[in-house]
């Protein structure tokens, strides 16, 4: 008789924990995979896939008004959320069927039920109060929306989970935070409609991307109508109810208080290490994110327990995950050592304007190398010539002056992440700013600016007594 149950148990049926279920059970493990929600996780359910399908139908705002300069008379245009939200749950539920099917026919066996670890080689089902030992437990629990301080009224507020559920299109929303979701939110509330206003405590939303990512990324939300409040925070959120329906006031650490007809908070998400019994295995968590702490193998404390993905709080992206758990069932079931490169990861912030963004920003750029040299051009897109619409795009590569190499590329405009994907290639294999300049443009398009670009816009050198 076999000494476990199984070979592999996953906790978490997401981008992780699907991968590594797949590819260990492609090995010929017995693997087991327990999802308490849905098949697919963060990112199918409630992440990339609605978020991308919710920027897509409200980007037609834009196509719409842009259509007018090239001819065409539109009617004015009416938008219907029911239908948007009936039709991306048909879709979402259609990927989650096709995930149970895929992963079941990788030969790994679904348990619908939360799983909680009771030691370092058992697992216990809490929909059948069920204990499975496993030779291996793989951690792949992702995260959850932080909710920030217990301030008065946060229970009217929402997060990102919620807003793909609304009722209705709110006519007026106030959004704290200045990341990702945030501005993804922002750009999708605006285009469908509604009033938007962004809450954000900094100096400047998108803390972490280039300067000048940041500063252009603002200015053209603010000239699409939405309102960015820097400096100050949520303090305070009432909820008055009369016959028109629910409406709520927010009130700011600068006194002032807003309207709006939803409050959402996009501040962060915390690694979902909660009451999943890591103690009873002795798992550590790292001091300094609040994961699961992990060697460069996503091994844990404990050496039959692997964390990987949103859970580890390393880079919170699907394809690092993905490619995490993939590392993993390599390692452990097939022979054979991987070790993820986490380096030059690209990104981007599907706000609108998009934002791709691959490699070293400037300010990076400047604390690691004696001699950089900035490639920087904003300009109008072709399209806005003749739509009339204000807007401009930013393209930016940061070099390394002494080796010539393309450290960063940084780029706010339409198709900003489809370029960015591709650019990223080029910067993994350390390509240098002449490889770029030899390879011919591709005309007319915006990104043919990355292959033109001769003049240095900024050329910083270090001294050496600095
Ligand atoms: P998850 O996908 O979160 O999966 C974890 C799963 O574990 C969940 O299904 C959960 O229900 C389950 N689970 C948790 N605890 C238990 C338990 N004890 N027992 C059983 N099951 C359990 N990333 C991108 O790269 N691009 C994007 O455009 C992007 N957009 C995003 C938009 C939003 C609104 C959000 C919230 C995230 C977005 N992300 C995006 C991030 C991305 O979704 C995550 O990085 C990714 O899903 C992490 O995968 P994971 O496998 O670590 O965890
Ligand atoms: P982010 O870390 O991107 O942004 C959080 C924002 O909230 C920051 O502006 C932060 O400010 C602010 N904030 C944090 N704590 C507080 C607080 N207590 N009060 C007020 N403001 C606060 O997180 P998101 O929630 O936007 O997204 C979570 C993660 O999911 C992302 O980091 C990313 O990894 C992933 N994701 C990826 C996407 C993509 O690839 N396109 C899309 C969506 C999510 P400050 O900067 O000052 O700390």
């Amino acid at each position: 008789m076999a000494e476990f149950d199984v070979d592999l148990f996953v906790i978490g049926g997401g981008s992780g924990g699907v991968r590594a279920a797949r590819i260990a059970a492609g090995y010929g493990a017995r693997v087991m995979i327990a999802e308490e929600y849905r098949m697919g996780g963060t990112c199918v359910i409630r992440g990339c896939v609605p978020k991308k399908l919710f920027v897509i139908g409200s980007h037609f705002r834009h196509e719409l008004e842009d259509a007018a300069g090239f001819g065409w008379t539109v009617p004015p245009a009416t938008f219907d959320w029911p239908t948007l939200i009936a039709n991306k749950d048909k879709e979402i539920a259609r990927l989650e069927a096709a995930y149970t099917t895929n992963v079941e026919k990788s030969g790994a066996q679904i348990v619908k039920s939360r799983a909680v670890i009771e030691d370092k080689h058992t697992v216990r089902l809490l929909a059948d109060d069920r204990k499975i030992t496993a030779k291996y437990i793989l951690i792949a629990t992702g995260g959850a929306p932080n909710h920030g301080a217990a301030i008065h009224g946060i229970e009217h507020v929402i997060s990102s989970n919620e807003a793909f559920h609304l009722k209705k299109l709110p006519k007026r929303i106030v959004i704290q935070g200045g990341g990702y979701i945030a501005l993804e939110f922002a750009g999708i509330f605006a285009g469908f409609g509604s009033d938007v206003t962004v809450i954000y405590r900094g100096d400047n939303i998108l803390r972490g991307f280039d300067e000048d990512v940041r500063a252009h990324v603002r200015s053209e939300m603010e000239k699409q109508g939405i309102t960015i409040l820097t400096g100050c925070t949520v303090n305070k959120v009432d909820r008055h109810v009369d016959r028109d329906g629910e409406e709520f006031t927010t009130h700011l650490s600068n006194g002032s208080s807003l309207a709006s007809d939803q409050v959402m908070f996009a501040i962060g998400r915390h690694p979902a290490v909660a009451n999943l019994g890591l103690e009873n295995a002795g798992v550590a968590i790292n001091p300094k994110n609040g994961g699961i702490a992990v060697d460069h193998f996503s091994r844990s404390s404990v050496d039959s327990i692997y964390a990987i993905g949103d859970v580890t709080h390393r880079f919170n992206l699907t394809p690092v995950a993905i490619r995490e758990g993939h590392a993993f069932a390599d390692t452990v079931f097939g022979k054979r050592t991987v070790q993820v490169d986490h380096s030059t990861i690209p990104t981007a912030v599907f706000s609108q304007p998009e934002v791709g963004t691959v490699g070293l920003t400037e300010t990076e750029a400047r604390a690691q190398f004696s001699h950089v040299d900035i490639y920087k051009t904003t300009f109008r897109p072709i399209k806005a010539t003749m739509s009339g619409r204000d807007t401009r795009v930013l393209m930016k590569l940061v070099v390394d002056g002494a080796t010539d190499r393309v450290l960063g590329c940084h780029i706010v405009g339409d198709a900003a992440a489809e370029v960015t994907q591709v650019v990223a290639i080029a910067v993994k294999m350390k390509a240098t700013k002449a490889d770029f300049d030899a390879t011919i443009a591709l005309h007319p398009t915006a990104a043919e600016e990355l292959v033109t670009m001769r003049t240095p816009t900024a050329r910083h050198v270090r001294q050496a007594a600095e």
